[in-house]
């Protein structure tokens, strides 16, 4: 149970609320449609199976997936990121990365590097993007097989050019994955046009729906051979995993009532989501702006008008981040997240590696009064009252 009224501002952390109809189908899944999807033919399973693929049709309209077979239900960006990462980088292969990663690609990525892949880091700059000439430098350098990058970052919301880093790999004959982990269902998404080969989702953060699901999109042209994990499904009992989508990359019983739950928030945003993307860009450069107005905060990221995605860090010249955070938790109820948030890297870029910073992550249900009044929380902590 809430210990008490939250103002919450950690949706890049976790979306909450989730929006109406959430809870209720995931509840529905399990109440009424309770089978094992695609393991039998009585009622309850074909419910089951009807729930998954329903679900999958869903997110896959909201994304621009012309194919839902393309997607394949994860249990969150993280595994999304490990699939495809692990799944098709070989020894000897050369990848080109962003400075700016988070954890759930560095950390494969070091596995990877260990086993014999070469990694290439592309820096960014001060405002923490990426130059789509730098990246083409680096990928005309030496022959690479795969160029990674978030589509926005966690840390200071900046937007980076997948498009056009897409472009540049497959001039040069490499793939592209995209983290889409804070973009999905805050940024306008048309994966058809996009051009990527692989983009991984949380569920539970702008796609609003449970934890414990994600997403991973596969262009046709893409398919990993290295499985992250084999097991039942599909239409064979051969010993070899299927090779059909979405099947081969689902293999064991996946997470019916989190599908569900995340077919009933792609509904929502399917309706609301253009709304909540206006509601979201406003209110980030409101905080922004009102954060540049408190003496001794500095904001990390991209100048005022540059689009960013609905995340606002900041420092204070003199007060610590975690006790920024502690004293808007304990004595306004406003949820913030300090720290490093999972992205050494970008806070190396930042030079905030050893403090850290307070994020604000903002979400579809805030309000102009709820950004004012953290505003003012904010300039009362700060000035240390
Ligand atoms: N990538 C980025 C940029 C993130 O912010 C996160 C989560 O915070 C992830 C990947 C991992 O997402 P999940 O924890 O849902 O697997």
């Amino acid at each position: 149970m809430c210990p008490q009224p939250i103002l919450y501002f950690d949706h890049s952390a976790t979306s909450w609320p989730k929006p109406p109809g959430v809870a209720e189908a995931m509840q529905e899944a399990l109440l009424e449609a309770g089978g094992n999807p695609g393991r039998g033919a009585h009622s309850l399973a074909l419910a089951a199976e009807h729930t998954v693929t329903r679900a999958r049709g869903d997110v896959a309209r909201l994304l621009g997936v012309p194919d839902a077979r393309d997607l394949v239900f994860t249990p969150g960006c993280t595994f999304a990121l490990n699939l495809v990462l692990k799944g098709t980088l070989r020894r000897g292969d050369r990848v080109v990365v962003s400075a700016l990663e988070h954890n759930a690609v560095v950390r494969p990525l070091h596995v990877l590097a260990a086993r014999g892949v070469k990694v290439a880091r592309v820096q960014a700059d001060s405002e923490g993007h990426i130059d789509a000439d730098a990246v083409e430098r680096s990928v005309a350098a030496s022959a690479t097989r795969m160029v990674i990058c978030q589509h926005a970052s966690n840390v200071t919301g900046a937007i980076q050019p997948v498009a056009d880093l897409a472009d540049i790999a497959h001039e040069h004959g490499a793939v592209m994955v995209v983290d889409g982990a804070q973009a999905a269902g805050h940024l306008p998404l048309d994966l058809a046009t996009l051009g990527v080969d692989a983009y991984a989702c949380s569920g539970h953060k702008g796609l609003l729906g449970p934890q414990g699901v994600g997403v991973l999109y596969l262009a046709p042209g893409l398919s990993p051979v290295e499985l992250v994990q084999g097991g039942g499904g599909g239409p064979s009992e051969e010993p070899a995993q299927p090779d059909i989508r979405p099947d081969r990359y689902e293999a064991g019983t996946g997470n019916t009532p989190g599908a569900a739950g995340l077919g009933a928030a792609a509904r929502y945003l399917l309706e609301h989501g253009a709304e909540i993307e206006r509601r979201e860009r406003s209110l980030t450069r409101r905080l922004h702006e009102g954060l540049l107005g408190i003496p001794g905060v500095k904001v990390l990221g991209p100048a005022i008008d540059v689009p960013r995605a609905p995340v606002v860090s900041m420092t204070h010249d003199r007060i610590p981040p975690d006790e920024i955070a502690f004293s808007l938790d304990r004595r306004y109820g406003i949820a913030v997240r300090a720290g490093l948030h999972c992205s050494p890297w970008t806070h190396s870029m930042t030079g905030t590696l050893e403090t850290g910073a307070v994020r604000f992550g903002l979400g579809w249900n805030l309000t102009e009064d709820d950004v004012d009044r953290a505003l003012e929380a904010v300039r009362e902590v700060c000035a240390g009252s």
